[in-house]
């Protein structure tokens, strides 16, 4: 399975990095090896210090399609969760700097927690769905599907143009604003609508 992730999707979000709003969906892929499931701990890496949290709802794909049409792209995902797209910001940062690839600044291992999956037609309207992280207790980054830039369908059909989707792969759909650093000993929850789905600690 690979895993797929949208950049800059919320403009609230670009903003607060410096970055445009983007004209097509800006893309990049992890590891499977970046998974982390269960609520496992996430250990601090030693190759960073600025390790930032990203929020996001992520799309499980059900069924293979390449070519994807903005009208069938529903077909393609039955159930969503609740992801963090770990963030060497440091690393990112110096390799932006240079005009260089960002991959190992996203992809490390376990940089991909994931929630486990519910059906999508447990809730009222996936396009109007809030999400959050807290941590410590505190609200942090607070989302609605409402406010991306692309929506489900539209990052589908994008994504689909160039890599065939498979069953079990996911989409990481971007992260609304207050992105910031963890450190050891924080708590993550993570909440889909009122439902925790995350809840696990920096160790
Ligand atoms: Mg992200």
């Amino acid at each position: 399975m690979k895993i797929i992730c949208v950049g800059r999707n919320y403009v609230a979000h670009a903003a607060e990095l410096g970055n445009e709003v983007p004209e097509e969906p800006v893309i990049f892929l992890k590891p499977d090896t970046a998974i982390l499931r269960e609520n496992n701990p996430f250990y601090y890496p030693d190759f960073s210090k600025d390790i930032q949290h990203e929020v996001e709802v992520v799309l499980k794909v059900n069924k293979e399609g390449k070519n994807i049409e903005s009208k069938f792209a529903h077909k393609y995902v039955d159930e969503i969760g609740l992801g963090i797209d770990f963030t060497a910001r440091d690393l990112q940062s110096k390799a932006k700097s240079k005009g260089l690839p960002w991959d190992i600044a996203k992809g490390f291992n376990h940089s991909a927690p994931i929630s486990r999956f519910i059906p999508i037609h447990s809730f009222q309207e996936i396009s109007n769905l809030s999400f959050r992280l807290d941590i410590n207790g505190n609200t942090v980054q607070n989302g609605n599907t409402s406010l991306m830039l692309f929506n489900f369908a539209d990052i589908i059909t994008y994504i689909s143009k160039f890599y065939l989707l498979k069953k079990g792969d996911l989409i990481f759909t971007g992260t609304p604003a207050g992105v910031g650093p963890v450190k050891i000993g924080d708590q993550l929850n993570g909440y889909l609508g009122e439902e925790k789905l995350l809840d696990f600690e920096i160790k």
